[in-house]
Parts: structure tokens; C-alpha cells; sequence
């Protein structure tokens, strides 16, 4: 295990570009596949996953934020990077040093990026976003038609693309899909000839009318389900490894952990993994979460610690559980989507949330 950390998070770089990859060809050839990697690529590290991206030719980025934009710029010096979060008024000096696109969410965001056009004395690329359902950012219907009666409202913005954002996709049964398309073609009428971005993971499973110039995937690179039911297409990308630090024979009735939730009746083997709460590992998992000891499962019995879960190998030969025995927490048969279940949590939250205390490791059978 690297270094002195007591968990390892892998990533396989190669599993992200054959997700990457699906995705591609799931799409007609004419549809973009950008890749979504806010919040530190979900987790597992934005700018080594971008490069093995930009290798498998993505060629355009979305960050939320513009520091995640700034510090995602060298490691892909070509290609287009889109902030969501858009420009403020002191702000546009950064999004210009570090050539980040930003998406303009509000008719200010317009205005100021308008004035930093015409202070630069050229034209600057922008996208813009619509709201057609989400009700969080982008711009209203009424608000946008309001805007566009002003002849010069875009002057100096080079916009290249115009985007929404779709709330249930990952329910295709449901008719607001349908519903924000019609919208989103409604509105994009307004702006004739300007490519279109609407999916995201969950979206482009709902067929090529969502895909317009654009697909927008996060999840399912990073191998989440992005269907809120059904089987995952999509590989396991990572996998958390940690070790048994501690076993604990215990044969006389007692208790498990803070608050005493996890009751040991018959004999018992508790191991302790050095992986907790304030590595991402969500305290909503005591009691809850599985683990792998070489491909068995195991249950996490007991509250999870900051620093400590404790799991029950009573199932296990001895020999097989001992001090240093490693435990995968994901992967070898714990996948994502299951541990976020049992959490009561979604992918998206259980990933971002794995911490800084884990090391991250990058695999790749690609020549460099
Ligand atoms: C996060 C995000 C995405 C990616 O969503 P996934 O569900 O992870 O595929 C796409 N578009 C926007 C605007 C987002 O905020």
C-alpha cells in the first residue's frame, strides 16, 4: 500500500475511457462527448482522468467551478473547458488568462461578459444556459425572451452552444423528459443555427432526440448506474482497498462500537478496518454497508468511527482473516451503486465524498 495512507482508492483509467468509449458509440458521429469533472472528477481526481480522456479525444470539459477550471487548464492546454458556474464581475480577467469558457447563467453573467468583450476589443466564447424545468440556474423562458428583444444583448459574445439540463432522466418513464425537450426546442427557435447540449449521463439513455451537438455524461463514466433502476452497462472504475488492522474473538455476549448498536450473542470474529467517516466512508453505512475480504462479503456491523469500521468475518477461515488481510470497501464484488443504496444515498454523493486521507492511484495499460 502506498505510502503511509491506510485506504487506496484505484483508479482504472482504461475502464473510464472504455465507459468514455460506450458512450461514443451509443451516439450518433455528429453528437460531441464531453465529460463532465466537477468536484475533482466526482472524486477521483479530474486532471488524470481528463488526460486519459483528452487521449481517447475529448476534447471538451465541464468544471463547475473557475478554480476548477484554472487548475484543470494545463493538463489539457487544447482543449475547450466550460465553466457552469459562469463569470462575476471581478472574475472575467481568470476566465480569460486560463481560456475557460464560461456558461452564462443570468442576465448579469451576459452583461459582464459582454463588457469584458468590449474591453478586450474581441470576441469571447460563451454558452448559454436555459432553464427549462430545474428551477436553479440558467435563464427562465420569460427572462430569456426579455433579454433577446435587445438587438445587442450577445454583442461581443461568440456564443457557441446552448445548453439545459434535464431533472429526471434517470426515470425515462417520466413525461417531463418529453416536456423540457419540447421547451428546450421551443426556446432554442430564438436562437436558430446554435448547437445544443441537453443529456447528461441518464439523458443520453433516453435516445438520440436528447442528444443534439453535445452529450454531457459524468456518472457513467466514473461507472455509476445513471438509471435509477435496471442493469449498469457501465464498468467499475475504482476500487477502495484498505486492511484488517485488529481481529477480536469474541465469545461472551457484548457490544460493538459507539452506542452499543451492533449486539454479539454467539461466538464472533470482529475485524477493524482503519477507514471511517472522515474518509468518505458515510456513517449512515453502520450497520448497513458490505465489504469484500477476497471476494467475500462481509457485513460492517457496529456504527462507523472517524477513523474505524468494524466487520464481521465469522463466515471466514481464521487463516483467511488475520491482521493485514486486505478488504476491499468498493469493487470485488461491492459495487457503487449498491453501498450508495444502502447508505440511503445516490453514486454521485457516496463518490464525491470519499476524502483526501485515501490515496489515489492511477492504472493504465495504455503506453504513455
Ligand atoms: C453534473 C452535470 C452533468 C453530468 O451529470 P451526470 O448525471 O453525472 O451525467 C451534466 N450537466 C450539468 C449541467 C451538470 O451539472
Amino acid at each position: 500500500m502506498a505510502g503511509h495512507a491506510t485506504a487506496v482508492l484505484t483508479v482504472d483509467l482504461d475502464a473510464l475511457a472504455s465507459n468514455y468509449e460506450l458512450i461514443r458509440v451509443s451516439v450518433d458521429g455528429a453528437t460531441v462527448v464531453s465529460a463532465v469533472v466537477k468536484a475533482d472528477g466526482y472524486g477521483l481526481g479530474a486532471i488524470p482522468t481528463a488526460i486519459r480522456l483528452a487521449k481517447s479525444g475529448c476534447q471538451n470539459f465541464f468544471v463547475a467551478t473557475l478554480d476548477e477550471g484554472i487548475s484543470l487548464r494545463p493538463a489539457v492546454p487544447d482543449a475547450s473547458i466550460y465553466v457552469l458556474a459562469g463569470p462575476e464581475p471581478d472574475t472575467t480577467g481568470d476566465f480569460r488568462a486560463a481560456n475557460l469558457t464560461p456558461v452564462l447563467n443570468r442576465h448579469d453573467q451576459v452583461q459582464i461578459w459582454r463588457d469584458a468583450a468590449w474591453v478586450a476589443g474581441e470576441l469571447l466564447p460563451a454558452v448559454l444556459h436555459l432553464d427549462t424545468g430545474m428551477s436553479r440556474i440558467g435563464f427562465e423562458a420569460s427572462e430569456f425572451e426579455a433579454m433577446i428583444e435587445d438587438p445587442i444583448w450577445s454583442q461581443g459574445i461568440e456564443l457557441s452552444m446552448v445548453m439545459s439540463h434535464l431533472a429526471v432522466a434517470d426515470d425515462p418513464d417520466d413525461a417531463m423528459n418529453e416536456q423540457q425537450r419540447a421547451t428546450f426546442d421551443q426556446l432554442r427557435e430564438k436562437l436558430p443555427a446554435l448547437p445544443a447540449s441537453l443529456a447528461n449521463s441518464a439523458g443520453i439513455q433516453l435516445g438520440r432526440q436528447f442528444h443534439y451537438q453535445m452529450v454531457r455524461p459524468g456518472i457513467a463514466l466514473y461507472g455509476g448506474n445513471p438509471l435509477n433502476q435496471g442493469p449498469n452497462k457501465f464498468s467499475q472504475v475504482f476500487t477502495i482497498q484498505s486492511k484488517i488492522i485488529q481481529i477480536r474473538q469474541i465469545d461472551l455476549p457484548r457490544t460493538v462500537g459507539y452506542g452499543a448498536t451492533h449486539r454479539v450473542t454467539g461466538p464472533s470474529r470482529i475485524a477493524t478496518v482503519p477507514v471511517g467517516y472522515a474518509d468518505g466512508y458515510l456513517r449512515s453505512l453502520s450497520n448497513r454497508g458490505t465489504v469484500s475480504v477476497d471476494g467475500h462479503l462481509v457485513p460492517v456491523v457496529g456504527r462507523v468511527s472517524m477513523d474505524l469500521i468494524t466487520i464481521d468475518v465469522s463466515a471466514l477461515p481464521e487463516s483467511a482473516t488475520q491482521p493485514g488481510t486486505s478488504v476491499h470497501l468498493l469493487g470485488n464484488g461491492v459495487t457503487l451503486d449498491d453501498l450508495a443504496a444502502a447508505a440511503g444515498t445516490i453514486s454521485y454523493e457516496l463518490l464525491t465524498r470519499f476524502g483526501p486521507r485515501m490515496t489515489r492511484e492511477y492504472l493504465t495499460r495504455s503506453a504513455e
